[in-house]
């Protein structure tokens, strides 16, 4: 016989606004003190469902059952009520959750990877919540959640869906994730423990806010301005400045880079890398420095100022007398240095047209 725990999760946050813990959203659950009302505490990652996660992972240590979890909507109380009554031999817990359009990829990768075996979802009405909700579904089935997570509609749908557990696999390996320090984090580690015979990158759907980035090295003048619009410093600037260094799990594919590229030289690719690798900086693009023509450190790229002093000298939109010509080709501190009036570490050179080379605009 299956075995069928109920309870609910309030996600909407009311209990803040009345001071104590009920739900204003759901009629039935009004008052009740069996609703969990997740509070999410500053500084901790907000992760509702880790508390009924962790009951279920004391659960399998004696329970050699097929755990399941379903997660409904006050409106699919009585669906998954009437669904109870069918035989089985799972172990499920229920959940009613307030607010089902919060549940992402994040919270059902966690848990897959953290106590059940499969998760059924209750599927939202038709809008802009049902589709955002199918977008989570398919991607956290891509990230590891492949055949053990499906959307229903009515009973019938999750009695057919309970009947076929033992044939969907039953009772899956289980490793536990080490949780990271965000959601997005957590959810990288719960697709590594869900994907173990994974060692290379997957690709993504168009919209998921996962991936690399591609760089054409021919187009790149190292403007660096990709780097100052990244959110997430998933871009940054190496050594000397002449380096273009990328970390793939802080990219969100949000496409910043590519729209202010003034080259075109990156293109998105949404994947899920989840060696690794993946957190350490790889070298984009590598370039030659330009040394301070005053004390020799390198602070930007040459193919830079050969441009700047090109369009300088050709008077192609850049206007500059001749003392600004002189801090052009000196660090920030040698600048800074000799508009205080001090001696730079030696005699700044002027550079004059023909010294570095002049490449077309
Ligand atoms: S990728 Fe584009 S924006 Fe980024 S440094 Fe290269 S040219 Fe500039
Ligand atoms: S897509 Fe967004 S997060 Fe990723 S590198 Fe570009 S700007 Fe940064």
């Amino acid at each position: 016989m299956s075995d069928w725990k109920r309870s609910s999760v309030c996600l909407c946050h009311s209990s803040t606004s009345t001071g104590s813990d009920f739900c204003l959203r759901s009629a039935v659950r009004k008052h009740n003190p069996a609703v969990d009302v997740y509070h999410s505490t500053a500084g901790e990652t907000a992760l509702p469902l880790l508390g009924l996660c962790e009951a279920a992972i004391e659960e399998r240590k004696s329970d050699q059952r097929t755990h399941v979890l379903i997660l409904h909507t006050e409106a699919g109380h009585s669906d998954v009520s009437q669904a109870e009554w069918f035989d089985n031999t799972a172990w499920v817990h229920a959940v009613q959750i307030c607010d089902l359009e919060r549940i992402s990829h994040v919270d059902l990768l966690l848990t897959l990877a953290l106590g059940f075996d499969f998760v059924l979802l209750q599927k939202l009405p038709l809008g802009h919540a049902a589709a955002d909700q199918s977008r989570e579904v398919e991607l956290a089935q891509m990230m590891g959640g492949e055949r053990r997570l499906e959307l229903f509609v009515s009973q019938l749908e999750l009695r057919n869906s309970m009947a076929e557990l033992p044939r969907a696999g039953g009772r899956w390996p289980y490793k536990r994730p080490v949780l990271g320090p965000n959601r997005r984090a957590t959810a990288r580690a719960c697709a590594t423990v869900l994907m173990p015979t994974v060692h290379q990158p997957l690709n993504l759907p168009q919209d998921a806010p996962y991936g690399t980035v591609e760089l054409d090295l021919s187009a790149c003048t190292m403007c660096q301005s990709c780097v100052w619009l990244c959110p997430t410093d998933a871009l940054s600037i190496g050594e000397h400045k002449c380096e273009l260094v990328f970390v793939e799990s802080h990219c969100i594919q949000c496409g910043m880079c590519k729209s202010i590229c003034p080259e075109d030289a990156l293109k998105l690719r949404p994947r899920i890398d989840p060696q690794p690798s993946a957190d350490t900086q790889q070298i984009l693009h590598q370039v030659e420095p330009f040394k301070c023509t005053s004390c020799g450190v390198p602070f930007v790229a040459k193919s830079m100022m050969d441009r700047l002093l090109a369009r300088i000298w050709g008077r192609k939109g850049v206007q500059a007398s001749e003392d600004v010509q002189e801090l052009i080709p000196l660090c920030h501190s040698c600048q800074i240095q000799k508009q205080q009036g001090g001696n730079t570490k030696r005699a700044p050179m002027m550079i004059k047209a023909g010294q570095v080379s002049r490449q077309p605009l």
